[in-house]
């Protein structure tokens, strides 16, 4: 391969300097750089006006959220969630004190199998917390009739959800509670960043005095909280992104469909459920076996290419949890791999990309 820079996983999507200094600008003439300035009402407007969200409070990262979340929809004892998703959503859950009860995934969409949450239910149940696996939308009909049934919370963690609808509608809609993250390797990001959002007004309220130390005004408090408030330098890196959306939404897709295209067909791909307007965030592909991909990982190392073992591994494995086997989520965290996929990346480095692991596997 001729290529000399190095194509990782994915590469932050960064505006012109002129125009995000000329966003910063506003900050500086405001002498006002954090407590929910302009530029945070700013780009939470536009998150819900250009996707008919519910109402959103922007936050400082997208863990936060989650565990703002448990907090102000008071969860206690067990909550149902997947072993497949990043740390943030089993880690959210112990760190306030609950306990995580995995439930397997499905093997081909890799989002939470509904079929297996009724046998984990318990009398300490209160909530089921499920991933938006890469964007693609959980089985939100039967997680929501399990819930009604049971009288569980349901929150969303759809950090890989921005710009997804599902029926028609934004995912940041469905659940009592959906929270996302701007992380700078997120679709949409602003360096640090996330959102919580939520249609019960109660709720809306709780969440948003948790957020800011429970204050309410300068000397009274709502109960406890913490601080989890966006700043305006982090607003204002999301109000530069954003103009770029619609190409960066573009851009991903045609490299996600070169990829698919000349992929050897012995590589089984995520499915997406029906209805789903997908944003195109990951290129997830499943090997036959471990030791496949291992090989095709070194292959493409060797020519300076670094995809990444996303997600391993299954969260059931952390090293502080009770390991409650889960073998459809092991087996395909041990066989997928996240090739690179951004904005700059070039047609002919995924052509080289596709071409060397088609011409490894063995
Ligand atoms: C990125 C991510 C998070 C955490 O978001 P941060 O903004 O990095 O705190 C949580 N859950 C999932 C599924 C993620 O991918």
């Amino acid at each position: 391969m001729i290529e000399s820079e190095q194509i990782n996983v994915t590469k932050v999507f960064l505006p012109k300097q002129k125009e995000y200094q000329e966003i910063l600008k506003r900050a500086w003439d405001n002498s006002w750089m954090t407590n929910r300035g302009e530029l945070v009402k700013e780009l939470e407007h536009k998150i819900t006006s250009t996707y008919q969200t519910v109402p959103v409070i922007a936050t400082t990262n997208g863990t936060l959220p989650l565990q703002i979340a448990i907090k102000a929809l008071d969860l206690t004892g067990e909550i149902i969630t997947t072993p497949f998703s990043y740390v943030a959503t089993t880690s959210s859950i112990v760190w306030e004190g609950l306990t995580p009860v995995f439930v397997d995934i499905d093997v081909d969409t890799f989002t939470i199998d509904p079929k297996k949450i009724e046998e984990k239910i318990s009398d300490k149940t209160s909530a089921i917390l499920a991933t938006h696996v890469f964007g693609n939308p959980c089985h939100v009909e039967a997680i929501e009739k399990i819930a009604k049934k049971h009288d569980l919370k349901v929150i969303y963690d759809a950090a890989h959800s921005f710009g997804v609808r599902y029926k028609g509608t934004s995912m940041f809609n469905y659940g009592d509670v959906s929270t996302c993250s701007f992380h700078a390797t997120k679709i949409f990001h602003t360096a640090e960043g996330g959102a919580v959002f939520t249609n019960d007004k109660r709720l809306f309220n709780k969440l948003f005095y948790h957020h800011n130390f429970g204050h309410d005004g300068p000397e009274q408090f709502q109960g406890i909280g913490i601080n989890a408030k966006m700043s305006e330098i982090q607003a204002a890196m999301g109000l530069a992104v954003w103009p770029y959306l619609e190409a960066i939404f573009n851009r991903r897709k045609l490299l996600f469909e070169l990829y698919q295209e000349l992929l050897d067909s012995r590589l089984r791909f995520q499915s997406i459920r029906e209805h789903t307007t997908y944003n195109y965030s990951y290129i997830p592909v499943v090997f036959e076996n471990e030791a496949q991909l291992l090989n095709i990982q070194k292959v493409l190392n060797a020519h300076k290419v670094y995809p990444r073992r996303y997600f391993y591994p299954s969260l059931n494995k952390l090293p502080y949890l009770d390991n409650q086997p889960m073998p459809v989520s092991e087996g395909i965290s041990k066989c997928i791999l996240c090739l690179p996929l951004y904005y700059e990346l070039k047609e002919n480095q995924v052509e080289t990309i596709s071409c060397l692991i088609n011409k490894n596997l063995n």
